[in-house]
């Protein structure tokens, strides 16, 4: 009797570990009630499969909001210049890439994914120039936080980011936004899933100056949202956090 029960006990316990170890993230263990499956149901509600589909493209990163501490992300080299990005992203990025080459212009990715070091370096090197230029110290950090992000939030360390030139013209100043290559990346990223990141309305609200090179994945519904829409990032992820909050209020009543 009392070996047919831990014999029992033991099949509940298998039945619920199998569920529980796919949302291990998500769920706490939950204690081995005797209540049959029920535990197994609410495991699989819990997990929001499609809502952590779409999240990885829609990570807000700005001077307000660091890379996460546990962030990582999957990268690929990219043969057209050896740089790497997400590997999610390289699919629609060659695709906007070629169709951009087939329009008869040459544009050239100058950066892409950053590691902490990089971003440092190019952050203290940004410091040094003004310091060089005449600022005082803390002039020069709080100009040079406008231009080369502090490390830890810069976009490019997420591997979904990419300052993209004109063989031509290959400055990263105002009058990129002059050449061929970006009228046509502007008029078409969205197609692909990007954004121009940075423009030259939102500085207040992205933190960031005008930046007529630098690309951002989002994903193509986000992006054409935001086409639509005319928001930046923030004022897009604003908006769904809004709505989100009034359907709640709205099922709830
Ligand atoms: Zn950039």
């Amino acid at each position: 009797m009392r070996i047919a029960r831990y014999a029992a006990a033991l099949l509940l316990a298998a039945a619920l570990m199998v569920p529980a170890a796919s949302a291990i993230r998500l769920v706490k263990p939950t204690p081995p009630e005797p209540a049959a499956a029920e535990p197994v149901e609410t495991a699989r509600e819990a997990e929001p499969a499609a809502e952590e589909e779409t999240d990885w493209k829609l990570l807000l990163v700005n001077p307000w909001n660091a890379l996460p501490e546990d962030f990582s992300v999957e990268l690929v080299t990219l043969a057209t210049c050896g740089l790497k990005v997400d590997k999610r992203i390289r699919a629609d990025l060659n695709e906007m890439f070629f169709a951009c080459r087939d329009a008869g212009l040459r544009p050239l990715i100058c950066s892409a994914y950053r590691t902490q070091a990089t971003q440092t370096r190019l952050y203290n090197n940004k410091i040094s120039r003004l310091r060089a230029a005449g600022y005082d110290q803390e002039t020069a950090v709080e100009e040079a936080g406008r231009w080369v992000a502090v490390p830890g939030t810069s976009e490019h360390q997420t591997g979904l980011a990419l300052d993209i030139v004109s063989s031509g013209y290959q400055g990263l100043t105002r009058k990129q936004a002059d050449t061929a290559e970006q009228k046509w990346l502007m008029e078409h990223c969205w197609e692909y899933g990007f954004i121009l990141r940075y423009p030259e309305d939102k500085c207040d609200i992205t933190g960031i100056g005008y930046e007529p090179w630098h690309y951002r994945y989002v994903g193509r519904e986000a992006a054409l949202a935001m086409r639509d829409s005319g928001q930046c990032l923030e004022e897009y992820l604003e908006a769904l956090e809004e709505e989100a909050a009034g359907d709640s209020r709205t099922s709830r009543t």
